[in-house]
């Protein structure tokens, strides 16, 4: 990636639909628009790419990877990203022309049932498969769960998908991977198989150039340094979240979520840009809570310290985090409350 600030495009302040709010409007009008003889012209290819895969397979490492930054959170606790979330890459070429590729990271599969919580997750999931140019289905290579299986069966054929069998250095014996291919393709029929690393540059690189005669010949929606369309104050959520999980490690029960309470934009002397942000992390018990505090508020202040520093990193400017602690018994089967915390 060669810009060094991160660039987020306003979503409240854009005129223009996004696909991560208003999916299949936003799509049709510029795929309209992509018919206009300009594109061919500049050579510019433009197409929405989607991620799907069980959870934990790697996909929002990819998604990052595949972006240059991150935009999506990962943890090795399962099924962390809630969110469709839209990561923009832009490969330019010499003439003006190039690719740009719009990815959606998708939550994985739900096997749980019941809770609304999971019922809204499995609508977005639907979603993200309308109007798409590709689909990477991202499995652990050598491996096929019956979670994978359950992915696998949303998608349509009438839409390419690469097969992505990633983890690819946790395999041994590569040989081994060739029957698993071969039964792979009895599955469904990929387009192309890849199997690769997502924490290997490499890889990834060769994975974009694999992706790119896929995105149909029209003008790119999004400027070339955009890299999500995603708010700061969305992504701010999604950092603290990350922090999190990975400083509760498996403790924390997943239905755990943070609300971001205010977000606001000051300018001060010394420090130019200031971002206040006052955040709840919502749990479900009071044992919870006493987890996430730690002792003597250890916990807490670490997560605060880290979230704060990677914030600022991603906003290139001072931020000061407030974090608080609330109980909100049951609230992952309240279907009105996921509404309100802005899971629909
Ligand atoms: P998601 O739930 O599918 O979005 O998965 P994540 O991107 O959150 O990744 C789940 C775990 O797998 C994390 O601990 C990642 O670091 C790890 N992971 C992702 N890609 C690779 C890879 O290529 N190799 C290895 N060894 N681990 C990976
Ligand atoms: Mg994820």
């Amino acid at each position: 990636m060669n810009n060094t600030s991160p660039h987020v495009v306003d979503t409240a302040a854009g005129a223009a639909a996004t696909p991560a709010t208003n999916a299949e409007n936003g799509h049709d009008a510029r795929r309209a628009a992509g018919h206009a003889p300009a594109a061919d012209a500049l050579q510019q290819r433009c197409g929405l790419i989607a991620i799907v895969g069980k959870p934990n397979v790697g996909k929002s490492t990819l998604l990052n990877a595949l972006v240059g930054q991150k935009i999506s959170i990962t943890s090795r606790k399962a099924q962390t990203t809630r969110h469709r979330i839209l990561g923009i890459r832009t490969c330019v070429d010499g003439s003006g022309g190039g690719a740009q590729y719009v990815f959606i990271d998708t939550p994985g599969f739900q096997t749980q049932h019941g809770a609304a919580l999971n019922k809204s997750l499995n609508k977005t999931v639907l979603g993200a498969l309308d109007g798409i140019d590709l689909v990477l289905f991202v499995v652990e290579a050598g491996r096929f769960m019956p979670a994978d299986a359950r992915v696998l069966a949303l998608l349509r054929e009438s839409t390419p998908v690469l097969l992505v069998a990633n983890k690819l250095d946790c395999v041994r014996r590569r040989a081994e991977l060739a029957p698993w291919l071969l039964e792979m393709r009895q599955r469904h029929p990929f387009a192309q198989y890849v199997p690769l690393s997502a924490r290997n540059p490499r890889d990834v690189q060769n994975l974009l150039d694999i992706c790119r005669p896929y995105l149909p010949m029209q003008p790119w929606w999004y400027d070339r340094e955009d890299l999500t369309d995603r708010s700061e104050k969305f992504l701010s959520g999604e950092i603290v979240r990350e922090k999190l999980f990975r400083l509760t490690g498996d403790e924390l029960p997943y239905s755990s979520t943070v609300v971001i309470d205010t977000f606001t934009e000051e300018k001060s002397r010394e420090h130019g840009r200031f971002v206040r942000i006052a955040a709840t992390i919502v749990v479900e018990r009071e044992g919870h809570k006493a987890m996430v505090i730690g002792d003597k508020g250890e916990r807490l202040k670490r997560i605060g310290t880290e979230a704060r520093q990677e914030l600022e990193k991603l906003m290139d400017c001072k931020v000061f985090l407030q974090l608080w602690v609330k109980v909100r018994s049951g609230w992952a089967d309240d279907a009105a409350r996921v509404r309100s915390y802005g899971y629909e």
